[in-house]
């Protein structure tokens, strides 16, 4: 059987003279996605693209769910090819549909035709393949209106198709069609979540972890690689930079007053994300903040951390209620890992008092101790990139 997979594309069809962009960068990151899974011709035609095996071992299941998962996809459908004559078609819909065409009760054909040359038009070619079909099939009403089953015939440039309709894609645009941004991953529900929405908007990433040795643990360090793992699932291959950060901890806490604390380490944090940034060509800094979620996320807090980088700082969970970033959390697969337990360095060495509205002169006061060029300097130097393992 000719089994193929028809991807529809979804907002990156409305991008004009960029579309042709938009539909490379989607096929290289599906071939990207589908490397260990067998060879593929991939190509696109029309505003769809079609994912065709070039083996016959491949499993076509395992195929499936992972384009499920690419950025830019609206819609796909599993169909088989076959040549472009109502006869082959008929016979094609019997064979490739016939355990649907024998359980459902109801039916209707639906017929797309972008070659105009072929010889009968849409309905004359519903009308006949669907009589044909009742005939094979007296199971089978036709009913126009509400059909348990829609046979999909699509009538192409090279080929036509018969398929039972499409599943939903992860829809979005495809990832690097937005630039780059380095994501601040923590091991907690909430990274997971806004690195996975900023990379659905188009956005590639480079995830940076703040790891503080021994006061946070292996462990800990272990499972931000693993919620990576997941992500590169839809963000495609990362690789992890681990910054050092135990010695900026320790001298915040030993020269600066106590209620600034997590405020001055959020700032370092910007300021190395941000040097980071520039060094990968990244446009902007993501990170999992939530508004009135903890003293830090205040809009007084959000401001006095992000004065110090100038790159915009992408917050997409800002608005929404904690029952929705788990939600997708759960939806995405990342829920299980997070909720693990674990350190952060966040809430090594956490103040009593922490201020939930500083004013920007206080925390620039509070910090004037520190040497904060050699600090940040230090940090970079000792990044560890570590490139995960393809699935
Ligand atoms: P999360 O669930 O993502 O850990 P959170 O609600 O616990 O978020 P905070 O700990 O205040 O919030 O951190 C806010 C954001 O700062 C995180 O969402 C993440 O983007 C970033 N962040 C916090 N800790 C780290 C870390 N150790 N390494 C990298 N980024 C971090
Ligand atoms: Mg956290």
């Amino acid at each position: 059987m000719n089994d193929i997979i028809l991807l529809k594309l979804g907002e990156l069809v409305l991008k004009g003279l960029n579309r042709r962009y938009f539909e490379q960068r989607l096929i290289a990151n599906i071939g990207k996605r589908l490397k260990n899974l067998g060879r593929f011709r991939i190509y696109s035609v029309q505003s769809t693209v079609y994912v065709e095996p070039l083996d016959d071992g491949c499993d076509m299941d395992e195929v499936f769910s992972a384009l499920r998962q690419v950025f830019g996809v609206i819609s796909l459908s599993r169909a088989a090819a076959c040549e472009k004559s109502p006869e082959a078609i008929l016979e094609t819909a019997k064979s490739y549909l016939s355990e649907e065409l024998s359980s459902a009760k109801s039916f209707k054909v639906e017929t797309r035709r972008s070659d105009k040359s072929f010889p009968m038009t849409s309905i004359a070619l519903s009308q006949y393949i669907g009589g044909e079909l009742h005939e094979a099939f007296p199971n089978l009403t036709p009913d126009m209106h509400e059909p348990e089953l829609v046979v999909n015939v699509e009538v192409r440039d090279y080929s036509a198709y018969v398929h039972a309709g499409g599943v939903r894609g992860a829809g979005g645009l495809p990832v690097g069609t937005s630039g780059r941004a380095v994501t601040l991953l923590s091991g907690g529900i909430d990274s997971p979540v806004s690195s996975y929405m900023m990379a659905k908007r188009g956005l590639k990433l480079v995830p940076l972890h703040f790891f503080s040795f021994p006061y946070t643990s292996e462990l800990a360090k272990r499972k931000v690689l693993d919620l990576a793992s997941i992500l590169q699932n839809y963000c495609g291959e990362l690789k992890v930079d681990i910054v050092p950060f135990t010695h900026i901890q320790e001298e915040i806490r030993a020269k600066c007053p106590e209620d600034y604390f997590t405020l001055i380490m959020r700032r370092f944090m910007m300021r190395i994300s941000q040097k980071v940034a520039e060094m990968h060509g990244c446009k902007g800094i993501i990170t999992g903040e939530n508004l009135g979620q903890v003293a830090s996320q205040t809009m007084e807090a959000m401001a006095v951390t992000e004065a110090c980088c100038s790159l915009p700082v992408l917050r997409p969970l800002i608005g929404m209620d904690k029952e929705e970033i788990v939600g997708i959390a759960r939806k995405i697969g990342t829920f299980e890992t997070s909720v693990l337990p674990y350190e952060d360095c966040c809430t090594v060495f956490t103040p009593r008092h922490p201020k939930t509205k500083p004013r920007l002169e206080d925390v620039e006061a509070a910090e004037a101790r520190l040497d904060i060029e050699a600090l940040v300097e230090e940090a970079i130097s000792g990044i560890e990139t570590v490139r995960l393992d393809g699935d």
